[in-house]
């Protein structure tokens, strides 16, 4: 029987990105990305992020074909990012989805970006001279997994009770971890994004030099809060309302403190998860997931509390590209839903889709 070969599109924030996947193994997954365009504005630009997309989905589609190794005739499915994300720059993806789809004649798949981030744990590589058409393309059968996602939009914990049915456990009141790091690094003048070089300033500091408050400690739920600590930070560095440049030493110091403040808050939450409740696996997903000091921190909470977690190895995406914004995630989620017949449905955006609503 002919394999699944899922060609993904995922074009929600400032990286357009196509990835052929089969089942849980990533054929090709290619990103162009936009960073240089938006630094200058310290952010993602909605209007700029749409025309980039637009000019950058054709030739991005033909690599990840040529990476796979794989042409339109062996494709069997589309799947786009319907949303969450900027509208604008879902527009481009579902639109070019919907194109190839009728011009090829293959179903669409839409998927939810927040799902896709869930589930890039289980995207695998391909195998060393595999034979595509005889991959496997089983997902594995997943049951009251708790998932954690610390992403630039979005910072979450859900309970995945089974792939495709989610409940949202505790979330961001607020600005999302990521977010937190990259308006805080502005204040720094660290550029855009910032979280990846607030990873390595903070290596050369002491994570213990601001002791930066714990947030949200007299809650009794597991929702987050980052605002405070954006605005400790600013006071901080604030001297009659202007910002005061800080020598090299204080600043990898700064970046150790406010990093540390930011994955304590997590870990604070996870640790009041894991003491109310019990789950078979824990997955962390989303573009600070590829910190390393998060991923020890969550994985020692996960070690004092192993008694409750019956598989108590944190999954992680295979690869850090797996962790940003990228298709085979997409890919990869897309093989969980059923494949309608018919070719070039009409989808709309979904900015604000819910891992709820799925
Ligand atoms: P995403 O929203 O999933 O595309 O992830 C982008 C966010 O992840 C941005 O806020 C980045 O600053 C953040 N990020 C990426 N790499 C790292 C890292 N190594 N440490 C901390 N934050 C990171
Ligand atoms: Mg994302």
């Amino acid at each position: 029987m002919k394999n699944n070969l899922i060609l993904a599109i995922d074009t929600s924030c400032d990286d357009t990105s196509v990835a052929v996947t089969s089942g849980p193994y990533v054929l090709g997954n290619v990103i162009a990305s936009q960073t240089e365009l938006h630094r200058q504005y310290g952010g993602v630009f909605p209007t700029v992020a749409k025309q980039a997309h637009k000019e950058n989905i054709a030739p991005t589609v033909t690599s990840a074909l040529r990476r796979a190794g794989i042409t339109w005739d062996e494709i069997t499915a589309i799947a786009v990012t319907q949303g969450p994300g900027l509208a604008p720059a879902l527009e481009v993806g579902i639109r070019a989805a919907q194109t190839y789809a009728s011009e090829h004649n293959l179903p669409l798949i839409p998927v939810n970006h927040l799902e896709g981030h869930l589930l890039s744990v289980l995207a695998r590589p391909k195998p060393r001279d595999a034979n595509v058409q005889k991959l496997s393309s089983d997902l594995p059968v997943v049951k009251n997994a708790l998932g954690i996602l610390v992403s630039g939009g979005n910072t979450l914990f859900v309970q995945v009770k089974q792939i495709g049915k989610y409940e949202v456990l505790g979330q961001t009141l607020d600005d999302a971890a990521g977010e937190c790091l990259d308006k805080i690094g502005r204040m720094l003048n660290l550029g855009y994004p910032a979280g990846p070089v607030i990873e390595q300033f903070a290596k050369l500091g002491n994570p213990k030099a601001i002791p930066f408050p714990l947030p949200l400690t007299m809650t009794k739920t597991y929702d987050l809060s980052f605002s405070g600590l954006k605005t400790s930070a600013r006071n901080l560095l604030e001297d009659n309302g202007v910002l005061q440049p800080l020598k090299k030493q204080e600043v990898y110091d700064f970046c150790a403190s406010i990093q540390f403040a930011v994955f304590r808050h997590i870990t604070y939450k996870l640790n009041k998860l894991l003491v109310d409740q019990k789950f078979s696996q824990i997955w962390l997903g989303g573009g600070v997931a590829a910190n390393a000091t998060l991923r020890r921190m969550i994985r020692e909470t996960i070690q004092a509390n192993s008694d409750r977690v019956a598989n108590p190895k944190l999954l992680t995406p295979y690869s850090k590209k797996l962790c940003m914004d990228n298709a085979a995630m997409i890919g990869v989620a897309a093989r969980t839903k059923r494949i309608q017949k018919g070719g070039g449905e009409q989808i709309g955006r979904r900015p604000r889709w819910g891992l709820e609503e799925i």
